[in-house]
């Protein structure tokens, strides 16, 4: 607590100035052209790694960067996520969503060992929607080269951060401004052992650095989703 208040003391000293201009504009409201989904985890850090402004990104953040299914059974699980991307869809109308999974998570590791270890019963819960995710590592069908030298915590995290964009295609807000073009999903994985950031490329089908090759690689997917017959 004492470093956050140290931190506004030194925003106000330091960087205030600089940053009025921009907020003095955000007043009159907000426009970004991205919906970004992350893990709760404080290592996660988009503001750094993707060297953004305040603006610029629509955030969710809960753990394990999951996207709960749309339109199931009336339930208080995953109201907040559903709410944040309808108003992203129909107020924001964003162009792009990032599902942002990582390295080393917690969430995931917890998946992979088993929820009925936690003896939080509210984690037991939400973390039921990583389900899919697990059926599909433990399936086996993840078969790209680039992938089995990762922990087995660390590929259910990749093939969870992938398994959200299948569920965001769930809402009907998201599935018909996809299929008219006007919005693209994108799944991303931050290694935080390096502070590495990697894209999911539909074509190759595995997560290719952010740094390397054309720029248009890794703004202009095809933003098609991979599906129950793909090889996930
Ligand atoms: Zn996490």
């Amino acid at each position: 607590m004492k470093k956050l208040i140290q931190g506004i003391i030194e925003f106000r000293r330091r960087h205030q100035k600089t940053y009025q201009e921009n907020f003095g504009r955000l007043v009159r409201g907000q426009n970004p052209d991205s919906l970004f989904i992350a893990c709760s985890d404080s290592r996660v850090v988009p503001n750094t790694f993707a060297s953004t402004n305040p603006g610029d990104l629509f955030v969710i953040r809960n753990v394990g960067n999951l996207v709960p299914t749309c339109c199931n059974e009336p339930s208080s699980d995953g109201v907040a996520e559903s709410a944040a991307i309808d108003f992203a869809m129909q107020s924001l109308r964003v162009s792009d969503i990032i599902v942002c999974g990582h390295s080393e998570c917690g969430a995931m590791s917890a998946l992979s060992d088993g929820l009925e270890k936690l003896s939080s019963p509210h984690l037991r819960n939400w973390l039921s929607n990583g389900k899919k995710s697990l059926e599909k590592l433990e399936d086996n069908g993840y078969i790209k080269p680039n992938f089995f030298h990762l922990s087995r915590h660390n590929q259910l995290s990749q093939i969870n951060t992938l398994q959200q964009l299948d569920n965001l295609m769930t809402y009907p807000t998201v599935r018909s401004r996809v299929e008219s073009g006007e919005l693209q999903l994108h799944a991303w994985w931050f290694d935080i052992a390096t502070a590495d950031v990697f894209y999911f490329n539909q074509l190759s089908r595995q997560f290719q650095l952010i740094g390397e090759g054309p720029l248009k690689d890794w703004i202009f997917q095809d933003s098609r989703f991979p599906d129950e017959n793909d090889s996930l």
